[in-house]
């Protein structure tokens, strides 16, 4: 805390998987040999930079921007770039750092990193938008690299952006291999890779369920957020016949008892990804319960997906859905509990998927792109689902084997971050003190 006193979010983050970490290793004291700990909290490198741009009405703008290379232990950094004007240096390191622990629990190679900028693509023109990712790339391009660092899409920044900084790293490096993952399929994106997070999210908590013998079938679901993983996960909720309730935006909330049926899920996608209108907007237009300012969490229900932002479920939240019954809580965003909220959840026996296990299934699914793209050949649709299926029945069971409780049940949290901490610690212990 003395080291960064100005990043509330690096530290949160820091907090809970030292929670978990702390009692492995004085069982496993090898892990605190080569002052590991100390190592594993401090990114190997950060970039800040200038983006200076100009604007339709030929205004110059200048943004601040970062690249949180955090760990290369087991792969190349990897990890999205996030746009957002409450983007600042402590929220991309938590990112990358729970990249890290991520990205190893996915089984696959690949190291953590996240960046971003506080530039708000809301209300920007599609001309600025590309002079601003067109910008960026000017001085992020030299610092990646398909085996040294591969960014992909966040909050803010889907396949347009990825779009326009993938071509501008083209055009710099003089080199069409992959540095981005996100892609649009007519340049070397993977089948999948827009459901990926939503469907893997939904995938892990019917692992959940499955253990204690049930099903999503009838069951009433609240998504928060209206964004890439929010709809997908939605998608996938349907499909297997439960009843979503809710989406949201950051100016509230969408209610519909009844449930979100596919046609009326389709009209809301079109609205935001063609559109780009906000959900206020859509609920006026057809006549829907939008309630301004209010959050998704107290909606009855038997399982809750927050899909938004960090921070966006507190205690108050917790004990509200715990006190309506829900079941099973599972994150397709980061960090979207607070510290407080997960106690409560823990507490409750409720239940409860932290992000890094069950929203990896979209860096998993970047990372069968950039195989794929290494192979130079594409998979269908059906076979990077499989494989996605696989890899989150498989995090699943690694959480399981490092946090089953003495009394059979299974503390997600610990087995995550255990998980993910062993293979990581294993390679940095393997490679000597770099
Ligand atoms: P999008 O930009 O597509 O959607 C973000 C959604 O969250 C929007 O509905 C947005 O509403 C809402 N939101 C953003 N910031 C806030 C805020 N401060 N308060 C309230 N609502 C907010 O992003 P994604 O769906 O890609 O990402 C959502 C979350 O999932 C993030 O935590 C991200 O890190 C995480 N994630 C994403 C992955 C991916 O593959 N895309 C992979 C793993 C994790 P509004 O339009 O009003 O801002």
């Amino acid at each position: 805390e003395a080291r960064d006193p100005h990043q509330p979010e690096f530290l949160q983050a820091v907090k809970e998987v030292m929670t978990s970490l702390w009692p492995f290793v004085q069982q496993h004291p090898r892990y605190a040999d080569q002052a590991l700990l100390e190592r594993l909290v401090e990114p190997e490198r950060v970039i800040q930079f200038r983006v200076s741009w100009v604007d339709d009405s030929g205004q110059v703008r200048v943004n601040r921007a970062w690249r949180v290379q955090h760990s290369s232990a087991i792969g190349p950094f990897k990890g999205g770039m996030r746009f957002h004007p409450t983007v600042n240096l402590s929220i991309l390191k938590f990112l990358a750092f729970e990249q890290t622990f991520k990205n190893a629990l996915t089984t696959l190679p690949m190291g953590g990193g996240k960046g971003g900028s506080d530039f708000d693509p809301k209300g920007k023109s599609d001309g600025e938008v590309m002079r601003f990712c067109q910008a960026l790339m000017l001085e992020l391009y030299r610092h990646l690299g398909s085996d040294t660092d591969v960014p992909a899409g966040d909050i803010g920044v889907g396949a347009r952006e990825v779009g326009f900084m993938a071509g501008m790293m083209k055009k710099l490096s003089n080199d069409a291999s992959c540095v981005f993952t996100g892609k649009g399929m007519s340049y070397g994106g993977s089948l999948m890779r827009p459901e990926a997070t939503g469907y893997g999210t939904v995938y892990f908590a019917q692992e959940m369920l499955h253990r204690q013998g049930r099903d999503f079938e009838g069951l009433r679901v609240s998504i928060s957020g209206s964004g890439n993983v929010a709809q997908y996960a939605a998608e996938k909720a349907l499909d297997l016949g439960a009843r979503v309730v809710t989406l949201s935006d950051s100016d509230g909330t969408l209610v519909v008892p009844g449930g979100i049926g596919e046609d009326l899920l389709k009209q809301i996608m079109e609205w935001k990804n063609v559109q780009r209108g906000r959900l206020a907007a859509f609920a006026d237009k057809h006549g829907l319960q939008f309630e301004a300012g209010r959050r998704p969490w107290h909606v009855p229900v038997d399982v809750a997906l927050p899909c938004a932002t960090q921070n966006e479920l507190d205690g108050e939240d917790a004990r509200t859905l715990v006190k309506n019954g829900v079941v099973c809580v599972a994150e397709g965003a980061n960090m979207p509990s607070t510290l407080e909220a997960v106690d409560v959840f823990l507490e409750a026996g409720t239940l409860y998927a932290p992000g890094k296990a069950s929203n990896a299934g979209g860096v998993a699914t970047s990372g069968l792109e950039m195989t794929q793209n290494a192979m130079r050949l594409s998979w269908t649709h059906a076979e990077v689902d499989e494989r996605l299926h696989a890899i989150m029945k498989d995090i699943h069971s690694h959480c399981v084997r490092y946090g089953t409780r003495p009394d059979g049940t299974v503390n997600y949290v610990d087995g995550a971050n255990i998980a993910g901490f062993v293979k990581v610690a294993d390679a940095m212990l393997s490679q000597g003190v770099i």
